[in-house]
């Protein structure tokens, strides 16, 4: 094992070091290992076998060092293994590990929910309740707006992501490789029309969601419907970014017509898109917020917090699980909240996002199969077309994509046709390696005409 990869968090050498091709030997090895032992379902995007990672850096077995584009999907956004979140959790594993906060509860599971209850959108009285993943989280949204409203439908968006279990599957939008073959999908669930300025033709927010609300409407009817479950910014959907009126237009109907409006902030929650939460941007307070990801660095946690009387509807023992709001995580997600105020995170991932978003539209001006690039904060995407149209280019993107992760930076794909890059580096990734990446970036764009 190289000895420099004992120790990850911020102290690791802030470089991007290619020493094998990648993935290396040692990789290669285990990936063989891994198809072998574990479950084809489960893919991999950079079979690349990580012993540590920190600052703006992941560490494989083989000696490289990767700038990190990716954050584990929007999860470390404080860095991983930040030095409070490891102190914070070693002293938590030391105390105590478990208990079920379902028959002895502790402290920490209190503080999460109440700082939760500070620093999401609206100053109403709120609640929350704590799961393991943002998919337990989004499900649990929807049995609560049911609950509440006693009424059953559910309403998604066209290329809405929300998590694989039964429900949420059905609510996320894209067949393969979420859906396909693990039917029969969740019933009263129902899809509506997103804002998509650069497929839409710029419709504007309020027509949007006109257009939405007609197909609720008709479709559905307001009588039954619980609730509409949006991402703000949808993530695996392609970063789309609504058009700016949108979503409010979206909960003023939602208040007019007794429907629980639930944000699906999992993978725009903390600090990501420049504010605390993504919904902030337009001054929305949905009645629930879903958030997960970002929330402990890494630990597994997730959380519905939203409107007392909302979050009340559910008798006493109706909502739960063995492991939610486990003292570890709670740990975790206390210093990652500690750590966006000390380091002034929400300003942190402006910067990174001006940087980004300036670089890649620099790129664009020369190159017209950068359709567009978009986002919000540190969340940032380019849409790969064909030259000068809107068709999608999947391949392209496939294409680049892997020549960034052979030349040591890992970047992610998304979007319903496969053809979105995404950016979504820890806002611990300091400036020379941002830029680094950006460099590199550049130039396989030139070196893939
Ligand atoms: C990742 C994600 C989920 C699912 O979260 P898991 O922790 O993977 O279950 C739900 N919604 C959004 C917007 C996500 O990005």
């Amino acid at each position: 094992m190289p000895e420099h990869a004992a120790h990850g968090g911020p102290g690791l050498p802030q470089e991007r070091r290619v020493v094998t091709e990648i993935p290396g030997p040692r990789s290669r090895d285990l990936q063989e290992r891994k198809g072998a032992a574990v479950a084809r379902g489960v893919g991999t995007t950079l079979p690349v076998y990580i012993v540590a990672a920190g600052g703006g850096v992941l560490v494989d077995v083989d000696g490289n060092s990767l700038i990190d584009f990716g954050s584990g999907i929007a999860v470390t956004t404080v860095g991983n293994s930040a030095p409070q979140v490891v102190t914070a959790v070693a002293a938590q594993a030391a105390a105590f590990t478990h208990t079920c906060f379902m028959v002895t509860p502790y402290d920490g599971y209190i503080r999460v929910a109440e700082a939760l209850n500070r620093l999401t959108p609206g100053s109403h009285d709120k609640r929350t309740v704590l799961f393991n993943s943002g998919a337990e989280a989004v499900e649990n949204a929807v049995k609560i707006a049911r609950s509440h409203t006693r009424k059953q439908a559910v309403v998604a968006f066209d290329h809405a992501y929300h998590g694989r279990t039964n429900l949420t599957m059905a609510l996320t939008a894209k067949n393969m490789p979420y859906k396909s073959g693990f039917g029969p999908l969740a019933p009263e669930v129902y899809r509506a029309p997103l804002s998509y300025p650069f497929r839409d033709g710029g419709l504007d927010g309020a027509t949007a969601a006109r257009r939405a609300i007609d197909v609720i409407e008709k479709q559905v009817g307001s009588e039954n419907l619980a609730a509409l479950v949006i991402e703000p910014i949808q993530g695996e959907g392609g970063f789309i970014v609504p058009a700016s009126g949108f979503v409010q237009a979206l909960v003023d109907w939602c208040h007019a017509n007794d429907v629980v409006f639930v944000a699906d902030e999992v993978q725009t929650g903390f600090a990501r898109t420049g504010e605390m939460f993504a919904v902030d941007h337009e001054g929305v307070v949905p009645d629930l917020i879903v958030t997960a990801k970002g929330i402990a660095g890494g630990l597994p946690l997730a959380a519905v917090t939203g409107r007392a009387d909302i979050m009340d509807a559910p008798h006493a023992g109706g909502l739960g699980g063995t492991y939610g709001g486990n003292p570890l995580a709670c740990a975790a997600a206390l210093a990652v909240l500690e750590t966006i105020e000390a380091e002034g995170l929400v300003d942190r991932a402006r910067a990174i996002g001006k940087t980004m978003v300036e670089r890649l539209t620099a790129i664009q001006t020369k190159d017209s199969r950068l359709g567009e690039v978009r986002g919000r904060g540190a969340m940032v995407a380019v849409e790969l077309v064909r030259p000068s149209t809107t068709e999608p280019d999947a391949e392209l993107t496939r294409t680049i994509a892997a020549a960034a992760h052979s030349r040591g930076l890992v970047v992610l794909t998304c979007g319903t046709h496969g053809n979105v890059l995404r950016f979504l580096p820890p806002l611990s990734m300091p400036d020379h390696l941002l830029s680094e990446g950006l460099d590199v970036l550049e130039q396989i764009f030139e070196e893939h005409p």
